[in-house]
């Protein structure tokens, strides 16, 4: 069984052909896939009902998903969905909605999406790398996660302007489904998305990073560096191991050089651990002068006993950036209370359905 959300536009031109049908079958059925939100193949009126037929006999489904669970914040800019597929894998998605500035109509609206099911790097204060690793996502289950936020957008005249890689799971250790949904999401016959407003974030998977700056997709990456030493991010990411602070440094100078595009570094801030006046000095020291950009991410408390540091101690920390030249900011916080952070909301429901 293949699923059509995981065939290229250029896949799909051979498709057709296969079948004996003109190439522009191939823009129609395309067009159905990424703007009509059809659940089965016979949904596909654009297409003569013996195609649909030649379809479903040849092997060709679309995979469908539920909603099994949807919070939504107090101020309403942010929307968790437990999502559940055919086989029954749970996954989590989210939707940011930002106010738009003055010379847009529509909010900029961001969809958070995961890439795995679980994830094998196990960083401490990380719900998702507590659960283990369950298996990688197909790409057309990362893809369908866009998809379901973008057919609710539409029925209010809204559409998705911004993709992250910042759901559930490590991408870049689930490259070749990852780079697959993205050529799914950002073709002009598929979905249309632009590529420059994607971002992917990775714990520093490095043969990966190097293998993205090669693709023909632009895309902008952020590394989630959490530590100015090996000592301290080995203790926050315990899968670091074969890779030092200095290698992923080189290898967002290496990305920067290849496509132009700067690396943010991603920094939870915990309370205790990495927050201090002595750290942030030294994270001055490796980082000034190559123009590194860092997201403070104050951290959401998950079951690992961390906690964010107080809001005076977060300030402090970005102001001895700044005066060391380092570009700094701190995350936009949307819907903590909603437990936003990647993960949370899976385990706290199957606690709840398991308790
Ligand atoms: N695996 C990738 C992408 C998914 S995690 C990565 O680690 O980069 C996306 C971001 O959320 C990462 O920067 C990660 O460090 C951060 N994150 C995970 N758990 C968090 C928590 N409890 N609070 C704040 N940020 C968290
Ligand atoms: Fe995996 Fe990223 Fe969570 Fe680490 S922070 S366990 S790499 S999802």
């Amino acid at each position: 069984m293949t699923d059509l959300y995981r065939v290229l536009p250029e896949e799909m031109d051979n498709l057709v052909i296969k079948l004996g049908q003109p190439r522009y079958r191939a823009d129609q059925l395309l067009h159905a896939l990424y703007h009509e939100s059809p659940k089965k193949i016979s949904d596909l009126h654009q297409i003569p009902s013996t195609m649909q037929d030649a379809l479903v006999t040849s092997g060709y489904t679309i995979g469908t998903q539920s909603e099994v669970h949807r919070i939504t914040s107090e101020d309403g800019h942010t929307t968790k969905l437990l999502l559940k597929f055919d086989d029954d894998t749970l996954i989590e998605t989210v939707l940011m909605q930002y106010s738009p500035s003055q010379d847009k109509t529509h909010p900029r609206s961001t969809v958070c999406v995961s890439t795995q099911v679980g994830c094998p790097m196990g960083c401490v204060f990380c719900a998702t790398g507590q659960m283990g690793f369950e298996k990688n996502l197909k790409a057309e289950e990362i893809v369908a996660q866009v998809l379901h936020f973008a057919s609710l957008l539409r029925q209010r005249g809204e559409h998705v302007t911004n993709l992250v890689f910042m759901g559930m799971g490590e991408p870049l250790a689930n490259y070749d489904e990852t780079i697959r949904a993205i050529r799914l999401l950002t073709h002009p016959r598929a979905f249309g998305l632009g590529q420059r407003s994607i971002t992917i974030s990775t714990v520093g998977v490095i043969a990966g990073i190097d293998k993205l700056a090669d693709e023909d997709i632009q895309v902008k990456l952020a590394i989630s560096l959490h530590a100015p030493n090996d000592v301290l991010r080995k203790k926050l990411v315990p899968t670091a191991g074969p890779h030092s602070v200095e290698d992923l440094i080189s290898a967002a100078k290496r990305y920067f050089k290849k496509t132009g595009r700067r690396v943010t570094f991603e920094y939870a801030l915990i309370d205790g651990i990495n927050d201090s006046n002595k750290v942030a000095e030294e994270l001055v020291q490796i980082l000034k002068g190559n123009g590194a950009h860092v997201n403070l991410i104050p951290m959401n408390p998950t079951a690992g006993g961390f906690s964010r540091p107080a809001r005076k101690r977060v300030l402090a920390f970005q102001q001895i950036l700044r005066d060391g030249g380092v570009n700094c900011t701190v995350r936009v916080e949307k819907g903590s209370e909603i437990a936003a952070a990647c993960g949370q909301l899976r385990t706290d429901v199957i606690k709840n359905i398991t308790h």
